[in-house]
This record gives C-alpha cells, structure tokens and sequence, in this order.
C-alpha cells in the first residue's frame, strides 16, 4: 500500500521505492560535504522510478547521484528531487560475452563479474570507484579503455518517465561526456567482453588497484580528477607548472600525491573546495593562457540559498 508521506513537498506522487525528506548528502558522496536533497527516492525498480516521474510535479527539479565520487554538492544543498539507484538496481548478470548491469553497479564489481566469466575487456572498471550510471553518464575510462569502448547497449528514463533503449548510435560518447540528456536517468547497460583466461584477467585486476594506490588518493575525501584534460595537455602538469599545487582554503587542499585532484583533509566547506578549484584554475589560467574546464559535476545551491524547508535539518 502506498501513503503520501505528509513531510514530503508538495507534487511528491507516493512510490513502492523508499522516499525521505532532507536527506543530508555530505554522507553519500567522497568529498563528504554538501548541504541536504530537499528529498531523497531510492526506486524499487524501473517500472517504480518511470511512474514515479510520470506522475511528480513537472516544476519539480530532478538530480540523479551514483556514489559521488566525481560531484561536489555545494553546502545549501539540492532542491526537488534526489534519486539513487538502490539493490534492485546493482544486479549483474549476461551470457556469452556479454554483461548486463544495473546501473547501480559498482564498477569493481562489474569487473569482477567480467572476470569470473573470463571476459576481458573490462578489467578499467576496477580502478573506477563510481557506479555504472555513473560512468555511462562521464564515459569513465582509465589505462586507455573507457565506457565507449565496451557498451552495446544501454537503457535510461527520461524526466517523463518514458524508458528508453539506447544503442552506441544513440550515447554520442565523448570525453568524459555522453549525448544523453542530462536529465534522463541510465537504469541498464550490456558491456560486450572477450573471451580469456581467468588468471590473467585476475593479475590484471591486481595491477589496476595497485597503480591506484600508488598514483592517487584513493583513500582521502576527494571527487576524482577536478578538471578534465585541455587537448594535447594534463591538467595535474599544468597546475603543478604554474605553482597552484600547493594551494588551500580551510581544510581543503590539492592533493599532494596527484595535483588534479582536491582533497576535504577533515572540516572543509563544500565552498571551500569550490573556491579551491577557481583559484587553480585562475593560476593555471594567468600562467598558459588555458582555461581549465570542470570534470568534477558541481550541484546544489550555495549555504543559505538551499530547499528552504530543510534549514536546519540535514546538513
Ligand atoms: C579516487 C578516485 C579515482 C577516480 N578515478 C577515475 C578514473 O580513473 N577514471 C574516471 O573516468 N573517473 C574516475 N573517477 C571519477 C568517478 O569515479 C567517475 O566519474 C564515476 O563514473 C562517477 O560515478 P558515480 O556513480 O560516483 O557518479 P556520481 O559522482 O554520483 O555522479 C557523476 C555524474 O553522473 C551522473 N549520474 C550518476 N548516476 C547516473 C545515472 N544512473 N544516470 C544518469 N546520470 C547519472 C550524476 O548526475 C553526475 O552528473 C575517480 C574518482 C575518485 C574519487
């Protein structure tokens, strides 16, 4: 039996999946800061998240999140609606050499999946700590592979809650971007492998989370690579040449290990990484004409500005 929520905003439908009212999103992404989701919906399944979006309110803003670890929620948090793909989400199964993933898959999980099948091809995904909606929506990639590379197909919900089957033709991969309207929501992925052996799949995996915890800080509050790479150019080799690598605000530093990333050291505002960011780039920019362009998704309303029926609750 569904029930209005009475705490819930207006134009809120009720759903079979889970919805809670100023959910504080510092807890659910890498940075671990950001204000509150004015509200938050975990689906039950895809025919749960179409009807829901049918029937919302069409003035009601919609976000989608994976894991968070490639956004920055600024501290007043995010208006509207709030959606993470919840258990029915993260399946992963296929056969032959394909596999077919919820969108709320880890990736690492994908890759081992791939894995225990013997199909290569995917062993990039276990260096990627997001989700497969995630990385359908940035065309994650990693040591010269990305999701470009090995989606066949892939399904999505559009902010009317019409489900859609998309083929490559459809996704307009590009770099660390997709085609795809932004507000249409990935539910589904088939991942083409190939077949090989399971113990070099394996040892291929090893030396993936290897590399990453000797390049990058893995274990830090942080979202990933901050800028996304000018052509011909890395965005860390640039930071570092024009002096901004060792730059802060309040508890917000660059990465000592890896210049393109940011990192929250315990205590900084969602402002202070934002502020962090401009004045790299501000740097980068005085110092070789190239102006930085964002990768981190930065989402939200600054503190202060936020839903306004979560002051106080959520943060
Ligand atoms: C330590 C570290 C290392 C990283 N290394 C890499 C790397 O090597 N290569 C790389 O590409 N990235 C890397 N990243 C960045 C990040 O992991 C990827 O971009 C990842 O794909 C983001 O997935 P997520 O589920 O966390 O998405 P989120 O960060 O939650 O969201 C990112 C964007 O995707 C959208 N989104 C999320 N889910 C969906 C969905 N189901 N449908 C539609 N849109 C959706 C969000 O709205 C947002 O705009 C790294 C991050 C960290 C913290």
């Amino acid at each position: 039996m569904m029930a209005v929520d009475s705490s819930m905003p207006a134009g809120i439908p009720p759903a079979r999946g889970r919805l809670r009212a100023c959910v504080a999103l510092s807890e659910l992404t890498w940075f671990r800061v950001g204000g509150p989701a004015e509200v938050m919906f975990r689906p039950a399944d895809v025919a749960d998240l179409s009807k829901f979006l049918r029937r919302l309110a069409p003035e009601l803003p919609v976000t989608v999140l994976g894991v968070g670890s490639n956004v920055l929620v600024r501290d007043g948090g995010i208006a509207g609606v709030v959606i993470r793909l919840g258990g029915a989400f993260a399946r992963v199964g296929g056969d032959g050499a394909e596999v077919v993933t919820g969108a709320g898959a880890l990736d690492g999980n994908v890759a081992l999946a791939a894995a225990a099948r013997g199909l290569a091809g995917l062993e990039f995904l276990s260096g990627i700590p997001g989700t497969i909606g995630g990385a359908l929506r940035m065309n994650a990639g990693a040591y010269g592979r990305e999701m470009r590379d090995v989606v066949v197909a892939a399904e999505a919900v559009d902010r009317g809650g019409t489900v859609h089957r998309l083929g490559p033709e459809h996704l307009g991969f590009g770099y660390r971007q997709t085609a795809v309207p932004e507000s249409w929501i990935f539910t589904r992925a088939t991942l083409r492998g190939t077949p090989d052996n399971k113990t070099a799949i394996a040892a291929r995996i090893d030396e993936i989370r290897a590399a990453r915890e000797r390049t990058q800080p893995v274990r830090e509050r942080t979202g990933g690579s901050t800028f996304k790479n000018p052509p011909g150019r890395k965005a860390w080799e640039l930071i570092r040449d024009a002096g901004a690598a060792n730059l802060s605000r309040g508890a917000a530093l660059v990465s000592p290990q890896h210049a393109n990333f940011l990192i929250n050291t315990g205590g900084a505002t969602a402002a202070d990484l934002e502020n962090l960011g401009l004045a790299v780039a501000e740097r980068v920019h005085a110092a070789s004409g190239i102006a930085l362009e964002w990768e981190i998704h930065v989402l939200g309303a600054a503190a202060g500005a936020g839903p306004a029926d979560c002051e106080g609750k959520g943060a």
